[in-house]
C-alpha cells in the first residue's frame, strides 16, 4: 500500500501555538491552534496539543508520521529543552521534546523558531537547494538562522545564530535580554515603532502623528503612500540591518539572505534600502554577489512548515 507519509510541525509562540501535518512537498494538509498563554503548566499544554494532534492524525486514514518538529523560543536542538524563554509562562529549563515523545511515541526534534524557519525555507521555500544562506525573521524581535555548507549552525551549546542580540549601538536602546543597543531593538516590528516615536519628536510633519496608534503596519502603509518621514524611518532601519548583514557576510559568506515577517513582506520598502547599505558597507570581495529576498513560504502556514522541516531533516 502506498502510504501517506507526513511530518508534524508545531510552532510555539508566546501567545499562540500552531500545529499541523505536512507532506514532503510542503503542503500543510491539516492544522489547528491553541493559546499558549492560557497554560500555566507545560504538562497541561502538551496534553492539550497532543489531544488535538491525535485527532488530526486519526483523520488521515493511512498516514505514517515520520516525526515531530517543534520550533520554540530558546528551543535547544541538542538538549530538546526550552531554556529560560522570556516570553513563555514556563520558566527555567523545560524538557519539551521528552514531554511530547512520551505522549505521542514519535521521535521529536526541537530548535528555536528562527532555525526552524531557515529549514522550512531550505526545504520548501526561497532557499531551496541553497547550501549557504542566512535567515532573518522580523517579528516582535529579530531571529536568525545560519545555514553553512548545507547545515544549520548550532554551535557548541545549540544557541548559535543570535544576530538580533549583536550590539549595534553602544549605550543604545534597552533590549529584552537586559543589555543595550542590540540590533533587534532597532530592526523588528517593535524596533521600528520605537524609531517612529523618536523621529516624530524631531518632526511632526507626517501622517503618523498619532503616537499612541503607531504600529509597524501603519509605518509601512504611510511609507507606501509616500510619507517622507515614514520613508526616513525605513531608511534608518535598513541602514542598521544592511550594516549588520555586511558584517555577517564576512563571517559565513552566504549566497542568499532571506527575510521573513511582516516588515519583510512590505514590498521593496525594507529590502531595497537594506541591499543599498549592505553593498555600501560590505567587503569588496563580496560586492554584488549576495541576494536579499523575502520568504516564499505561505505566511499563514510558514511556522508549521518550518517546524515540520525539522522532522524531515531529522
Ligand atoms: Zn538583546
Amino acid at each position: 500500500m502506498n502510504k501517506n507519509v507526513l511530518a508534524v510541525g508545531i510552532d510555539i509562540g508566546g501567545t499562540n501555538t500552531v500545529f499541523g501535518l505536512v507532506d514532503y512537498l510542503g503542503n500543510c494538509v491539516s492544522h489547528d491552534s491553541i493559546k499558549t498563554s492560557h497554560f500555566e503548566l507545560v504538562e497541561d499544554f502538551v496534553d492539550a496539543v497532543c489531544l488535538k494532534l491525535t485527532k488530526l492524525i486519526a483523520d488521515q486514514a493511512d498516514a505514517e508520521i515520520i516525526g515531530v518538529g517543534i520550533g520554540a523560543p530558546n528551543g535547544n536542538y541538542f538538549s530538546g529543552n526550552i531554556e529560560f524563554a522570556p516570553n513563555l509562562n514556563w520558566k527555567g529549563i523545560i524538557p519539551l521534546s521528552r514531554l511530547f515523545e512520551e505522549q505521542l511515541n514519535i521521535p521529536t526534534t526541537l530548535t528555536n523558531d528562527a532555525n526552524a524557519a531557515a529549514l522550512g525555507e531550505r526545504i520548501y521555500g526561497a532557499a531551496k537547494g541553497v547550501d549557504n544562506f542566512v535567515m532573518v525573521t522580523l517579528g516582535t524581535g529579530l531571529g536568525s538562522g545560519f545555514v553553512v555548507n548545507g547545515d544549520l549552525v548550532y554551535g557548541h551549546d545549540g544557541f548559535a545564530g543570535e544576530l538580533g542580540h549583536t550590539i549595534v549601538e553602544k549605550n543604545g536602546r534597552l533590549c529584552g535580554c537586559g543589555r543595550r543597543g542590540c540590533l533587534e531593538t532597532y530592526v523588528s516590528a517593535t524596533g521600528i515603532v520605537k524609531s517612529a516615536k523618536e523621529f516624530l519628536k524631531k518632526s511632526s510633519n507626517s501622517s503618523l502623528s498619532d503616537l499612541q496608534f503607531i504600529t509597524s503596519k501603519s509605518i509601512s502603509d504611510a511609507a507606501i503612500a509616500g510619507d517622507k518621514l515614514a520613508l526616513e524611518i525605513f531608511d534608518f532601519t535598513a541602514e542598521k540591518l544592511g550594516l549588520s548583514l555586511a558584517n555577517t557576510i564576512a563571517i559565513s559568506s552566504p549566497k542568499l539572505i532571506v527575510l521573513f515577517g511582516g516588515l519583510a513582506q512590505s514590498g521593496d520598502l525594507l529590502i531595497k534600502p537594506t541591499k543599498k547599505y549592505l553593498e555600501e558597507y560590505v567587503l569588496s570581495i563580496y560586492k554584488n554577489k549576495i541576494e536579499i529576498v523575502s520568504s516564499k513560504l505561505n505566511a499563514s502556514d510558514a511556522a508549521i512548515l518550518g517546524a515540520s522541516a525539522l522532522a524531515w531533516k531529522h
